[in-house]
């Protein structure tokens, strides 16, 4: 046998078919390469298994992304390896072939496989990384499928065996007075098959614990609480089955002087009482340098101003956030006695200002709290 064609060249559809192209493409050659059409012709059969085959891959959406990314030799890792006969095919699309031709084919399929298990990673992001995005390696703990016995668990050179007890059907049937009971088969565990010389290497497990380096592209944007799913970097699958997911959950340290709400970034500047009175332009930090901000005349503490797109990026629409900047007012301490003459000066210059204000406000308070 050659090298395998691609799947999709295979069914004649382009990359991003659709799962009702993929079917009616399928059902295209499956009609036209059927052993009933075509008894005796070797190459029909061929045709057959291979388009079965890619429809097998694709219409999987786990298996066709694992095809997309790593090719023919991704799935190899799942325990995937194609199908042996025209029983595997049958069993294995009996309801498609249902519909296709109008039986159903005799054998039911057993589906032994499982799905792997999902995993959690625990990922700790500086401020600046989970802003801007990155990239780093993670290590990840889980079981791998065994190299020396390919996942099957046997021995290289024994194969697993018909349950003596089930005859391979993995399930027993009992009789209850006028009732037959249908139980899991307690020799094979319902798998209809023992192995009777397990692999030396996974003790017949067919997997091992391994430790394996995966790669994590952070997005821009992500915060605390903010969970990545990469598909099928999770535990492998059993008995051909896909492997489950990895989900790594973002964890962000805090920053000396910025703190986050959503995409906007919030931090407080400190001004002194003059600038606050009389106005300035200040330089305040941001996440890409120093910015210029004016401070207006009259600043009162506690004021707000934004700088517009100075925050982080929003996972959803990359629009970035702004920096929201609270005004902080110093109140002198330590001042010469000239400061303070020329404070008090201030002062009486500023409550002759406020002073007929405030006196009929004081005279009206004290007439109705004794009236
Ligand atoms: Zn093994
Ligand atoms: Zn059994």
């Amino acid at each position: 046998m050659g090298p395998k064609r691609d799947y999709y060249e295979v069914l004649g559809v382009g990359r991003n078919a659709t799962d009702n192209e993929l079917k009616a493409a399928y059902r295209k050659l499956a009609l036209q390469y059927h052993p009933d059409r075509n008894p005796g012709d070797k190459e029909a059969e061929e045709k057959f298994k291979e388009a079965a085959e890619a429809y097998e891959v694709l219409h999987d959406p786990q298996k066709r992304q694992i095809y997309d990314q790593y090719g023919h030799q991704g799935l190899e890792g799942t325990g995937f390896s194609g199908f042996g006969g025209f029983d595997d095919i049958f069993s294995s699309f009996s309801d498609i072939f249902e519909d296709f031709f109008g039986f159903r084919t005799g054998r039911r399929s057993r589906s032994r496989a499982q799905r792997g298990a999902d995993l959690r990673y625990d990922l700790k992001l500086s401020f600046m990384e989970a802003a801007f995005g990155t990239e780093t390696d993670i290590e990840v703990q889980k079981m791998e499928i065994c190299s020396r016995c390919k996942g099957n668990g046997c021995e290289p050179g024994t194969y697993p065996e018909t349950c003596l007890y089930c005859h391979g059907t993995g399930q027993a049937t009992r009789t209850q007075g006028f009732f037959t009971v249908q139980t899991t088969c307690p020799s094979c565990r319902g798998n209809g098959q023992v192995i009777t010389n397990p692999c030396s290497k996974c003790r017949g497990s067919g997997q091992v614990i391994a430790r394996k380096k995966v790669a994590v592209k952070i997005p821009a944007g992500v915060d605390n609480g903010s969970r990545l799913r990469l598909t099928g970097e999770g535990e492998p699958g059993l008995y051909g089955g896909p492997p489950g997911d990895l989900y790594v959950f973002i964890h962000v340290e805090p920053h000396e002087f910025f703190s986050r709400e959503n995409s906007d970034i919030i931090c407080q500047v400190e001004i002194s009482f003059v600038q606050a009175a009389l106005g300035d332009q200040i330089m305040v930090p941001t996440l890409n340098g120093k910015k210029k901000l004016d401070i207006p005349r009259g600043t009162q503490p506690g004021d707000i101003f934004r700088l517009r797109g100075e925050g982080i990026p929003s996972l959803r629409s990359r629009k970035r956030g702004d920096q929201i900047i609270q005004i902080l007012v110093k109140t002198p301490t330590n001042i010469s006695k000239k400061q303070e003459a020329l404070l008090r000066e201030f002062e009486r210059l500023e409550s002759k200002k406020i002073s007929s204000k405030l006196k009929k406000i004081l005279k009206s308070g004290v007439e109705s709290s004794t009236g």
